[in-house]
């Protein structure tokens, strides 16, 4: 998606560009005042009607690229043990990177206490939450009607039916042959039509950063900077010290080359706040320039998007040691614990869309029975921060999908490397 057009200039460098304008334009529309006249045209108007039609578009590519890309990658396994395998190392890896770094987050919220000087009072006694039944967890992994899993995009029962329908493509014979044969043109228009959007990338950008730089008044940050700051620097040690290191130790990749080849996901994410609405271009991003294989790439980025939040965990982390210190309430180890494992356990079934990092918060808060109103502290700055770590989020799933398509065999260094030109 590097490709030069006719002006001569990458469509990353128009992304860029175009979020560079919208941060100006935004602040500018702040300074003003949002609620004047032609200010309220623009923020609430044009740049509210150009962001939700670039988000929309993007959104309207990831079923229908979920389930031919799946189906494709899940048909094309030589060997169905395969399946199994991949699945194994990915969730490790899911887990494992989530569990790094929201232990990095309660580490940095105990060393640097970003929630002292608050001081406040609670007297609500709060009770934990039940969480669902583990029985009900895999249930739900079975959509009873598929049609339904995709209307109300479903992503985890989508991934199933996908990979189910994938398998008895391939122990169909003939039928599931001329099967395959229409699947790669349906793949290959899609992935045609995610460039085709993309285009307009740059303009939908600009909407979308100006939109929240226009609303989101930096007068939010002020009392909460040690917060913000501490988020953010965790999120960047995570994704520039953590991800870089297992990617060296465990795939022997050059990790600045796969920052760069990186660019276009992050900086959509970024700009979107939405794993989901990002998940078109990381699949892109993953099988055009990172050099995973279709079969591999097709089953982790969906899930990644979907059960890897790994920029969401640190936020948690931070935050719950910021409520706690906040309310003068004192964490034990097994709260530390407790906390490690339900955020972690949270992110699985729960998309990643915009906020929902904050609904997943509550949930670790009442697992430790802190104050849930506590979030309303961090809630100024928690657009910001989110787009942050919705761009952390993203690496996070290529990372680990170019790990297990690395030791899957199922990579091209060459393609990684920028020398071969797949398409
Ligand atoms: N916006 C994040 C994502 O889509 C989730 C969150 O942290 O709220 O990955």
């Amino acid at each position: 998606m590097d490709t030069e057009d006719g002006g001569g200039r990458s469509l990353t460098f128009k992304i860029l560009m175009g979020m560079a304008a919208g941060v100006v334009a935004g602040m500018i529309l702040n300074a003003v005042g949002v609620e004047s006249a032609v200010p309220d045209f623009l923020v609430g108007g044009v740049f509210h009607v150009g962001g939700s039609i670039f988000l929309a578009s993007l959104k309207l590519l990831v079923v229908p690229l979920v389930f031919v890309s799946l189906v494709l990658g899940t048909a094309a396994l030589d060997d169905i043990t395969k399946l199994g395998r991949v699945g194994g190392k990915t969730l490790a890896l899911y887990l494992t990177t989530t569990a790094i770094a929201i232990s990095l987050a309660l580490l940095a919220a105990t060393i640097f206490v970003p929630g002292s000087g608050f001081d406040l009072q609670t007297d609500v006694t709060f009770t934990a939450k039940e969480a669902p039944p583990l029985s009900q967890v895999f249930i739900d992994l079975f959509p009873s009607n598929p049609v339904a899993a995709m209307a109300s995009g479903n992503m985890l029962q989508i991934i199933v039916f996908a990979g189910l329908f994938g398998l008895a493509m391939t122990l169909a014979g003939e039928p599931g042959k001329r099967l395959i044969k229409l699947f790669e043109d349906l793949d290959a228009v899609i992935m045609r039509l995610v460039m085709v959007l993309m285009s307009a990338a740059p303009y939908g950008v600009f909407c979308l950063l100006a939109k929240v730089f226009a609303t989101q008044g930096f007068e939010a940050v002020a009392p909460l900077i040690r917060y913000f700051v501490l988020v953010l620097a965790v999120l960047f040690l995570h994704a520039l010290i953590t991800y870089p290191t297992l990617l060296r130790l465990l795939s022997g990749l050059n990790p600045i080359r796969f920052l760069q080849n990186m660019r276009d996901p992050i900086l959509v994410a970024f700009s979107t706040a939405s794993s989901n609405a990002t998940l078109p271009v990381t699949l892109e991003t993953a099988e055009h320039k990172l050099g995973v294989d279709n079969s591999i790439a097709s089953f982790t980025v969906p899930l990644g998007a979907t059960i890897n939040m790994d920029g969401t965990a640190i936020m948690q982390g931070v935050a719950t040691g910021f409520i706690a210190q906040a309310y003068g309430i004192e964490l034990g180890p097994t709260d530390y614990l407790m906390v490690v494992v339900t955020a972690t356990l949270a992110s699985i079934g729960t998309a990643g869309v915009p906020g929902v990092g904050l609904v997943m918060l509550a949930m670790v808060l009442r697992q430790v029975n802190l104050p849930v109103e506590g979030i309303g502290l961090i809630l100024g700055v928690d657009r910001l921060l989110d787009m942050v770590r919705t761009a952390v989020n993203v690496t996070g799933d290529a990372m680990v999908t170019c790990v297990v398509a690395k030791s899957e065999g199922h990579f091209s260094r060459e393609v990684f490397n920028g020398v071969a030109a797949d398409d």
